[in-house]
């Protein structure tokens, strides 16, 4: 397929980072292209409540969050492109980025891609997601105060999670598909001896269910092949995290956990190829922390551009 234009600059990801990434970008008269992809605003926009995202001291809805960063980005002259991507070429500059209409070359490139939670691929997860399926304790532990809930995964994430809900819910039960943790032995320690969590090992979820929300789980144990009804107020997974790095295997450097590798100035290993979000986030993934990347990546970005301190 053919070119399309050249720009200056394309930022791949409309989530905090790279809507982030657009306003800066913008004020600094850069014209970014936004290319979207196909979820507007990213994993935030799940969230039904965001509480924790400074200068909404009531909160505020992800989706809402999301808009508002779109309109401030395209009030300084972000321009966005509602299309997937479907290969970036980082072999040689200026960088190319191929959408379903044909090509870009740029001369900068923010990638803010972001990273999906690991579902559990069950009956009723997808469904019940925002009403008693969560992926983020930080974000929903306030709708389930009191409440008898249920998470899933033996990894640091699902342990510091299940700790951190107790101080709302008032029971949490930690489903683990084995009976050892892959947890280290300070968090497994914490939540063994927290009086409000106990265990159900050996076990996975094989259904969620509910009506409004979810009220029961369908749980079997992988030793006996045993199954239960479990009821239950809420379920948090917390399997892991895959990043959607597939268009720069081979082309960038990846972190062991499968992130991609940036210094403090959200520099990739190729001259202008910066990232920020969760794309390039193993620590906070909070909508805070990935906005403030975004931000750092588009001031490096200018600088680039501005100087050629790229070197290209
Ligand atoms: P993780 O270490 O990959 O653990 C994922 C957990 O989910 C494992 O226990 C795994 O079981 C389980 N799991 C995976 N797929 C599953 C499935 N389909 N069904 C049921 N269970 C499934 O992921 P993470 O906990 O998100 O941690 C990611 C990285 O961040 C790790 O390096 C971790 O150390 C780090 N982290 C550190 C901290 C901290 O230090 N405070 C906090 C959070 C995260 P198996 O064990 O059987 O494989």
């Amino acid at each position: 397929m053919g070119l399309i234009e050249h720009r200056q600059l394309i930022i791949l990801g409309a989530g905090p980072a790279g809507l982030s990434a657009a306003i800066y970008a913008a004020r600094a008269e850069l014209k970014p292209l936004v290319i979207t992809g196909m979820v507007l605003y990213g994993q935030a926009s799940l969230t039904y409540a965001i509480e924790n995202y400074p200068g909404f001291p009531n909160g505020i809805g992800g989706m809402q969050l999301g808009q508002l960063f779109e309109e401030q980005a395209k009030a300084f002259g972000a321009e966005f492109l509602f299309d997937e991507v479907q290969a970036v070429d980082l072999s040689k500059h200026p960088y190319t980025v191929s959408v379903s209409g044909g090509d870009y070359t740029t001369d900068a490139l923010i990638i803010a891609m972001g990273a999906n939670n690991k579902r559990l691929n069950v009956p009723g997860e997808e469904e019940f997601i925002g009403r008693g399926v969560s992926y983020c304790g930080t974000c929903d532990c306030r709708f389930y105060r009191d409440k008898d809930i249920h998470v899933v995964g033996g990894g640091d994430s699902a342990l510091e999670e299940a700790i951190f809900l107790t101080r709302f819910a008032h029971s949490v039960t930690i489903i683990h598909r084995r009976d050892t943790f892959r947890a280290g032995p300070i968090l497994e320690n914490r939540a063994r001896t927290n009086p409000k969590i106990s265990f159900l090992l050996d076990s996975v979820v094989k259904e969620i269910r509910g009506h409004e929300g979810v009220d029961e789980l369908l749980v079997e144990n992988v030793k006996t092949g045993e199954k239960n009804i479990i009821p239950t107020d809420g379920i948090f997974i917390f399997i892991g995290h895959s990043p959607n790095t597939k268009f720069f295997e081979g082309q960038l450097e990846m972190e062991p956990g499968g992130t991609l590798k940036i210094n403090e100035l959200m520099e990739t290993n190729k001259k202008g190829v910066f990232a920020a979000g969760e794309i390039a986030d193993p620590h906070f993934r909070q909508v805070v922390t990935s906005a403030g990347m975004g931000a750092a990546a588009a001031i490096s970005a200018t600088r680039c551009l501005e100087t050629m301190s790229c070197g290209f």
